[in-house]
């Protein structure tokens, strides 16, 4: 006699469940800076790969001290929700950082958490299934994801050491008709190469020409080696209007906090509002109030000076320990300021193929082909300068050496 519980019939084999997932997600499994964390977990790597601050840096005690602030004097506020524009005290805070460059109230400020929410935000607003975004060649691999999971098809315009060219973004810009033009001026991941001025001037006459919005990424702008100061492109005449300028906390203060800001003009803040709504209601109150308390009574300036100067110094010993250890004719770029080095080995190298190697030598760095939206150089990789002491860097990198010879 069966038991009432056992069911007759034979169990039917079949597969695990799974979610029917979107299109635009499918071979999107694991994001590449999943994988870069994973790598930087590793204690017995040392790891270029990711653009990770050093924590030691962190100025801990000061932001210990405007968490304690905000929660003793506006607690109740800061654990409320609070408002999709963001939170008028660091709204307020931004426009004063931003108004060194460029003009900027209050009002033209959207808090995101961090600049990737910006992107996204920014996505959401803007494009359709099948635009066309514009990108530098190479550019921020999480800046493609977060355009590409909106259907958007990434073209990326030649470059060279002052950036994107203006022949080839006016080319582009007449052959596919982009909804926007996607750009890090300042400092680029992953290149960390600047766009001079002039550079700029003619970038700016292209798509005010062709009347094409730009989202201009400034996560790095400063963190300058020298303290010279790069004015947006959005500073320009005629661009303020048309461009989302992102800047974020993230490189200067912490990662950890997620506030980072978005400029814009006219009736797209509306709508910024609106996607920033649907997507998580507002960022987190106490730690924009924070962020606010942060740099109304700290000295942002000042903690920024002193981490470049330690940036610079490591930077100096990176550049210097590959100098000697890269292959004839590769290509490295000498960043004045940000977080990245990048360089290209030539064609008989694949960097991709080569990380295996380096990593069981105890070294990791970004293949570089991920940062192309189209033809990638995989003899390239980046190399973030900014997480060990030149003494962790040098000894990295002369691994790293030995594992380029092998492959040559
Ligand atoms: N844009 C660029 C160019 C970046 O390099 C990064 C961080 N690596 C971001 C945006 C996102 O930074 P966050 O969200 O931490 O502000």
């Amino acid at each position: 006699m069966p038991s009432p519980l056992s069911s007759s019939a034979p169990a039917r084999p079949h597969a695990p469940f799974a979610f029917p997932v979107a299109a635009r997600y499918a071979g999107m499994e694991s994001s590449p800076l999943k994988d870069i964390f994973a790598l930087a977990a590793r204690p017995d790597v040392v790891s270029f790969a990711g653009g990770i601050p050093d924590p030691s840096l962190f100025a801990l005690a000061d932001i210990a001290e405007c968490y304690d602030h905000v929660l003793r004097l506006h607690g109740s506020r800061a654990l409320q929700y609070g408002q999709s524009e963001g939170e008028l005290e660091l709204r307020e805070q931004a426009a004063r950082r931003l108004s060194r460059d460029l003009p900027t109230s209050a009002e033209q400020i959207r808090i995101t958490s961090g600049s990737q929410e910006g992107l996204f935000v920014a996505a959401e607003a803007l494009l359709e299934t099948g635009d066309v975004v514009l990108v530098e060649s190479p550019t921020y691999l999480a800046a493609v994801q977060a355009f590409a999971v909106h259907g958007a098809r990434m073209v990326g315009v030649q470059t060279d050491e002052h950036g994107v060219l203006p022949d080839a973004l006016d080319r582009a810009i007449r052959t596919h008709r982009p909804k926007l033009v996607y750009l890090i001026p300042t400092f680029q991941n992953p290149t960390g190469r600047t766009m001079p001025q002039e550079r700029r001037e003619q970038v700016a006459e292209v798509l005010l020409r062709h009347d094409v919005p730009l989202i201009e990424d400034d996560p790095y702008g400063e963190l300058s080696f020298d303290g010279s100061r790069h004015r947006p492109i959005a500073a320009l005449p005629g661009m303020s209007e048309r461009t989302l300028l992102m800047k974020s906390m993230s490189k200067l203060m912490s990662p950890g906090v997620r506030i980072g800001w978005i400029r814009a003009e006219g009736p797209i803040l509306q709508t910024l509002a609106v996607a920033k709504a649907a997507i998580s209601m507002q960022s987190s109150v106490v730690d924009q109030l924070t962020v606010a308390r942060y740099l109304e009574a700290k000295d942002l300036d000042a903690h920024v000076a002193s981490v470049t100067g330690i940036y610079r110094e490591r930077r100096d010993a990176l550049a210097g320990a590959l100098a000697p250890i890269l292959p004839a004719g590769a290509h490295i770029t000498d960043p004045e300021g940000g977080m990245f080095l990048w360089a290209s080995l030539g064609e008989a190298y694949d960097a991709q193929a080569m990380l295996a190697d380096a990593v069981a030598a105890g070294v990791a760095y970004l293949p570089g082909w991920s940062f192309f939206a189209e033809n990638p150089d995989r003899s390239s990789m980046r190399l973030s300068f900014v997480t060990h002491s030149p003494e962790v860097i040098r000894a990295a990198a002369g691994r790293l050496g030995e594992v380029i010879a092998q492959h040559g």
